[in-house]
């Protein structure tokens, strides 16, 4: 498998994963379609290969008008959960319609899911309110690789921790650091939730995970780590990169996603 991340961060985040020539687009919450396209094309992937979108939560930098546009351009259904669908359908009328249409697939959560060449395995995670819909953290294997993405999740529940080890490339939120967000400014209910359980992942909590993700005495562990969904007012790459950087073994790459630009195509 190939996976690539296309944007990353509250001003928007897509990324693809795919085998040969069939993919999945993971959320599509900024740019256009058009844009989603050609970054598709400069990545080595044909658009119409991207058989469904699997979609975390129903925030505007997840699932955003690209997703719909892109849905019903190429026919393919978008992958999220029921409530999701329906709290981005009370944020935007534009949504309206498209479980009608066929393009909108519900996953359940803690299910495992066939789409095209690709097995999903969905993961519950705590973030947002009503309006985040039921958010969802994925394994995606396919060719006996395992991809995993999670991202915009207030603690890590210990079923994430076994999920990452069995993957062979992680892609994780590292949101914030403390210090910087709570000498922010921000108003204090912002803080507080984003510093609370279903809010956003800091560099100490995602190094915390990833620590026990590496604890010695499991063979198999994932050989590629990539950050994501960094604060661009709370957080710099250097800071995620070695507050993990410290708890993760020497042969195990760790990697930040930018904000806008693509990340290098990476071989699964
Ligand atoms: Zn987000
Ligand atoms: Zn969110």
């Amino acid at each position: 498998m190939r996976f690539v991340v296309l944007a990353s961060g509250s001003s928007g985040n897509v990324s693809a994963v795919w085998n040969g020539t069939r993919g999945l687009l993971i959320d599509a919450g900024t740019g256009s379609s058009k844009g989603i396209e050609g970054a598709l094309r400069s990545a080595g992937l044909d658009p119409s290969g991207i058989s469904g979108i699997l979609v975390t939560h129903a925030h505007s930098d997840h699932f955003g008008q690209p997703a719909r546009i892109f849905a019903k351009k190429y026919g393919v259904p978008v992958l999220t959960h029921r409530e999701t669908y329906e709290a981005a359908c009370r944020r935007a009328r534009a949504f309206h319609g498209m479980d009608q249409r066929g393009h909108v697939r519900f996953l359940t959560e803690q299910a495992d899911h066939l789409h095209d060449v690709f097995q999903i395995r969905t993961w519950a995670v705590p973030h947002g309110s009503e309006s985040a819909g039921r958010p969802l953290a994925f394994s995606i294997r396919c060719g006996g690789r395992c991809v995993f993405y999670a991202t915009d999740l207030g603690m890590v529940p210990p079923y994430l921790i076994g999920a990452m080890r069995e993957a062979d490339f992680v892609l994780l939120e590292s949101n914030y650091d403390e210090e910087m967000e709570l000498s922010s400014g921000r108003p204090d209910h912002l803080v507080e939730w984003v510093m609370g359980p279903t809010g956003h992942l800091s560099n100490g909590q995602a190094s915390e995970a990833l620590a026990r993700v590496f604890e010695p005495g499991h063979p198999r562990y994932p050989r590629r780590v990539v950050l994501a969904h960094l604060s661009e007012d709370c957080n710099r790459p250097e800071l995620a990169i070695s507050a993990a950087r410290s708890r993760v073994p020497r042969d195990v790459e760790v990697h930040v996603a930018a904000r806008y630009e693509a990340s290098t195509v990476w071989e699964v």
